[in-house]
């Protein structure tokens, strides 16, 4: 099967091959793909050879299934984090995670997200604060922060909304009680209802920021800003840049919170990938460190080499967004897998894939 390599791991071959009677003896995830014993043992049965072949019905296990099964096989389970979550929806919005990654890694995606996370107060060609914590942009304020000019905002804005990531709407105040909120478009008309005393009131000049005529403002779809404060792109360029290592196949799960087994519960581990079945579980950071404390530190790596021992992974990732890991982490990352058949590759900027140019969808 092309560009589809289970991790060699005798548990995933049971559901590939199911609904079937098939043991762990007869069937088995080898390097070139799922085996299996092709002649029934009863050979002596009088139907004849087709009536005793097996006949398995092959199915492509999703990558959670693949991963939810390895890991509660070593006494984890396994459930989706919030960042995993939000990491699967950006996924989702841009159709792929490289599509992702290049917007949330280009100056106009990182440039545009930025100032959405910003807490400086409203000012102008910056957007608007609001009490709900979070920032409203207007046209000059995306065109800044996207380093886009004249058509190329008018572009970005349309595709944005096209895919979700921005919604338009209004900022007014309420005449009665004076809260300032964003309404989206579909929630106005000649009128407005305050989102916090529900008076409905036309909007007049007082109501809105500018002169003359209200302004629209953008909203930031709230999953992509959980997932860029979140960090998200880190774990996100690290998977990509080792999808690029495998020759054909890549399956992964995003960070994945982990109950029960060798490590204690609630911990997270950032990314779990097979690269042409081979299985790597990684952690990555905009930090040179993997803690803030040599102790916090220490117990990460040992919690690592216990999670890969117990998962009989290949190797563990460590990746950083910085340009290089401390001298420290990389000591101490030696000596706790020293004695382990397990691997570790380090990941910095420079391995990482650095997009420039966000590219279009119109
Ligand atoms: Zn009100």
């Amino acid at each position: 099967m092309e560009q589809y390599q289970l991790p060699r791991r005798a548990a995933l071959a049971k559901i590939a091959l199911g609904p079937a009677n098939y043991t762990t003896s007869s069937v088995r995830i080898s390097t070139e793909g799922i085996a299996y014993m092709g002649l029934s043992p009863f050979k002596f049965l009088p139907a004849g050879i087709d009536a005793n072949l097996f006949r398995p019905r092959v199915r492509l296990l999703t990558d959670s299934e693949v991963f939810s099964t390895l890991y509660r096989a070593a006494g984890f389970e396994p459930k989706p984090s919030d960042k995993g979550n939000y990491h699967r929806e950006v996924v989702r919005i841009f159709d792929g995670l490289e599509g992702a990654a290049k917007f949330f890694g280009s100056q106009v995606g990182s440039g545009l997200l930025s100032q959405y996370l910003l807490k400086e107060p409203s000012a102008s060609g910056q957007g608007v604060l609001l009490n709900n914590d979070r920032r409203y942009l207007d046209f000059a304020a995306i065109a800044a922060a996207s380093h886009c000019y004249g058509a190329e905002t008018v572009a970005l804005i349309d595709d944005l909304i096209a895919l979700g990531v921005l919604s338009r709407g209004l900022v007014l105040k309420c005449g009665r009680c004076s809260y300032s909120a964003w309404y989206h478009v579909a929630d106005v008309t000649q009128e407005f209802a305050c989102a916090r005393c529900r008076q409905t009131q036309q909007y007049k000049h007082e109501h809105w920021r500018d002169p003359n005529e209200p302004s629209w403002y953008y909203d930031l779809n709230e999953v992509v800003y959980q997932f860029y404060s979140h960090n998200g792109l880190v774990p996100m360029l690290s998977l990509l840049a080792l999808s690029k290592r495998g020759k054909e196949s890549l399956l992964y799960i995003p960070e994945t919170r982990l109950d029960g087994g060798a490590i204690g519960s609630g911990k997270e581990i950032d990314f779990t990938v097979s690269i042409d079945g081979d299985l790597c579980l990684g952690e990555a950071t905009v930090s040179s460190a993997l803690g803030q404390t040599a102790t916090e530190e220490t117990k990460r790596l040992a919690d690592l080499r216990k999670l890969c021992e117990a998962m009989g992974a290949n190797a563990v990732v460590l990746s950083t967004l910085s340009g290089a890991w401390s001298k420290q982490t990389t000591a101490r990352a030696g000596s706790e897998f020293a004695s382990s058949r397990v691997q570790v590759i380090f990941l910095t900027k420079a391995d990482l894939p650095n997009f420039q140019e966000w590219e279009r969808v119109t």
